[in-house]
């Protein structure tokens, strides 16, 4: 069965104004979109036409550049869409809150860390909050790479920012630190918790 793109489950609108329309609607309606209908066209015909997602990923080394690129851009799309939200921000509790305490020493200081690697990420790519051997860990891949991926940043993947020109461009332009602090008030603490404790 061919990879579909997701339905946005809020308003291009809603993430204003820390994300503007105009971007929530290229991004998704073209940039997701391509990254779909170019990974269905990659596997097509292929053994991997029914394979999972995250099984494409995790053999990653075996795929063209082209799965490679697509399928990850595929999954850390569905991803971000899934874990921004018009009533997000503030912080987690439960046990995703007390293990970013007791890994990092205080919320202030996981954001730190995390958007220290959006903002250094060169170029384009993610930066990520992963369960890596059942402990937080925080990094970034380039390009559209991801965590599920064989590399050196290697985990199940909870949070992701796009930090690549695409998802920012229009509004922020070259100031992507702003962006990052913007992201914040549209996190939905709720579904990264329910992915932490399932990645438990
Ligand atoms: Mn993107």
């Amino acid at each position: 069965m061919a990879f579909e793109l997701p339905e946005l489950t809020y308003a291009h609108d809603a993430l204003e104004p820390h994300i503007d329309a105009k971007t929530m609607e290229i991004h998704h309606g073209k940039h997701h979109n391509a990254y779909t209908t170019n990974l269905n066209n990659a596997i097509a015909g292929t053994e991997h036409e029914n394979v999972s997602i995250e099984d494409i990923l995790s053999n990653i080394s075996s795929h063209s550049p082209a799965v490679r690129n697509n399928g990850g851009g595929y999954y850390n799309h569905c991803l971000f869409w899934e874990i921004l939200s018009p009533d997000g921000g503030g912080e987690p509790s439960g046990n995703l809150g007390e293990s970013i305490i007791s890994t990092f020493g205080s919320f202030e200081e996981f954001k730190n860390q995390f958007a220290t690697a959006a903002a250094t990420r060169f170029g384009s790519g993610w930066a990520w909050l992963c369960v890596c051997e059942g402990k937080l860990c925080i990094c970034s891949t380039p390009n559209q790479d991801n965590p599920l991926m064989d590399g050196e940043c290697r985990g199940t993947p909870i949070l992701g920012l796009d930090v690549w020109e695409h998802a920012y461009y229009l509004n922020y332009q070259n100031r992507r630190p702003d962006y990052i602090a913007a992201f914040w008030n549209v996190v939905n603490w709720d579904v990264v918790a329910a992915k932490y404790d399932a990645a438990q």
